[in-house]
């Protein structure tokens, strides 16, 4: 482990399926604290780099410093699952939020997939996106009726969410181990890595700057502006971004106290036969799953079968990490006899007690957004580009797309690591047993 890398995973990137196939990131160099700009953003992934694109755009100084590389977080390691979703309902986040600022919430989410897209055709960034669609199965008879609910609830609101029986759900993804699920087809799979490479590109592309290996270490008042030190030198500006996530360090009081991070595997095979690989989600869909501990499936276009989640840990990378995922691959698909893994890798998640993200001004000028609890390729998009506006100085913090969230550090944060592991194995055995019923 290097002294100079945020929670234990090594300065690197992983070796990881998308590393192989992303095309590369812009030429970046490192910070060497001669730098200045208006705004400070603090991690290249999508919070830092929405934020920068927007400023940029604008035709605003901003520079974006990484302790490593641009999409080394959770932003290239993740499953690349395009959704319109928090993990929500609607009507639990008009409760949580009041009926106004609710709405106001579950309309920007539900616009999240036109956001992305949208960036990803403008600026044509080349990480594989397919806008064909995301297909949730139910685990459960239980959980079928939910999804009921929830189609029936979105389609209220103008989503074309659709229900799909037993005998569809196996049509459309290959297993029969669900009970039915529905297709949301605002949604879609990208290459994630690339997806936050081409944010760096088009931050670069509109002006901005973005250095790499710049640890930030302290940020603190320097008269009416803020001074953010790095083991390199330090930069001074009026606005700090933060968009470190579940990589959150020390460099302010209280913040990386505020979310749980739980560490996801991912797995990819190699290539499988022909019609092995059309038997799984042939019409090109992303699935994911009802339980808790979600599983989430793709097929790539090269035939390789691709599965995350089903587990977590609050450690490193061990092969018990990997096992009940590589289980659940069999359970799901028996008709591919044994599989062989070529990939596997796994990266850290912000996840909050009630999984709803948290937007901070943690001081007058410094704002923060991170706890995406797994639900960031949209989300972090959206509240990197609402901190855009806000250090614009075109909205307040509490008037953008999602109600400012009140600071509270978690009081039981030092069991950390105890708890996380509980509750994966407490749900993990709530999962088997719905499964049952
Ligand atoms: C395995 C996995 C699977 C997931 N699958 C999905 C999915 O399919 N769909 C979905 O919507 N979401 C998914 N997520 C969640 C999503 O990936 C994250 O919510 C999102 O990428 C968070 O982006 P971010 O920019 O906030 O943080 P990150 O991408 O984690 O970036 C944080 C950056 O901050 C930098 N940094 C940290 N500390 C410092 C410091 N002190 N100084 C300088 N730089 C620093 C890091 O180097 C890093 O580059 C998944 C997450 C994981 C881990």
């Amino acid at each position: 482990m290097s002294a100079a890398v945020p929670l234990d995973d090594p300065s690197g990137l992983p070796d990881s399926y998308w590393a192989a196939t992303a095309p590369r990131g812009p030429e970046i160099q490192a910070f060497d604290g001669s730098e200045k700009a208006e705004v400070v953003v603090i991690g290249a992934g999508y919070t830092g780099l929405a934020a920068a694109l927007h400023l940029a755009e604008r035709g605003r100084s901003v520079l974006v410093l990484d302790a490593n590389e641009p999409g080394w977080g959770a932003s290239g390691r993740n499953n690349g699952q395009v959704v319109a979703a928090l993990k929500h309902e609607p009507h639990e986040i008009e409760q949580h939020f009041g009926l106004e600022r609710g709405a106001e919430l579950i309309r920007t989410i539900g616009e999240g997939p036109d956001l992305v897209f949208g960036l990803i055709a403008r600026y044509r960034m080349d990480c594989a996106a397919r806008r064909s669609g995301i297909l949730t199965a139910a685990h459960s008879a239980s959980a079928l009726s939910d999804l009921e609910r929830r189609v029936e609830i979105w389609n209220r609101r103008g989503a074309p969410l659709k229900l799909l029986p037993r005998d569809d759900l196996e049509e459309a993804s290959g297993t029969g181990f669900y009970a039915g699920g529905c297709l949301d087809p605002r949604g879609g799979a990208i290459n994630p890595l690339g997806y936050a490479r081409g944010l760096a590109r088009a931050v670069i592309e509109q002006g901005g700057a973005i250095r790499q290996k710049a640890h930030v270490r302290s940020i603190r008042r320097a008269g009416s502006q803020w001074h953010v030190g790095t083991d390199r030198g330090g930069v001074t500006a009026e606005t700090v971004v933060v968009g470190t996530n579940a990589y959150t360090g020390t460099f302010w009081p209280g913040l990386r106290k505020t979310f749980l991070p739980s560490r996801t595997p991912q797995l990819v095979s190699q290539p499988l036969g022909d019609n092995l690989a059309r038997s799984i989600l042939p019409g090109g869909q992303i699935m994911s799953d009802t339980r808790y501990l979600t599983v989430g499936v793709r097929m790539h276009p090269d035939g390789r079968l691709h599965m995350g989640g089903g587990n977590g840990t609050s450690g490193g990378e061990t092969d018990a990490l990997f096992a009940p995922l590589a289980e659940q691959a069999r359970r799901l698909f028996p008709q591919l006899g044994e599989i062989h893994w070529q990939y596997r890798w796994s990266g850290f998640m912000a996840m909050t007690p009630d999984r709803y993200p948290r937007l901070f001004e943690l001081a007058p000028g410094v704002g923060a957004a991170l706890g995406y609890s797994g639900r960031g390729i949209c989300t972090a998009t959206i509240l990197g580009r609402e901190l855009g506006r806000w250090a614009a100085g075109e909205a307040p913090i509490d008037r953008l797309a999602m109600p400012a969230s009140t600071f509270r550090t978690l009081p039981y944060y030092a069991l950390r690591g105890p708890l996380v592991d509980w509750a994966v194995r407490y749900y993990g055995y709530r999962d088997r047993e719905r499964t049952k019923a």
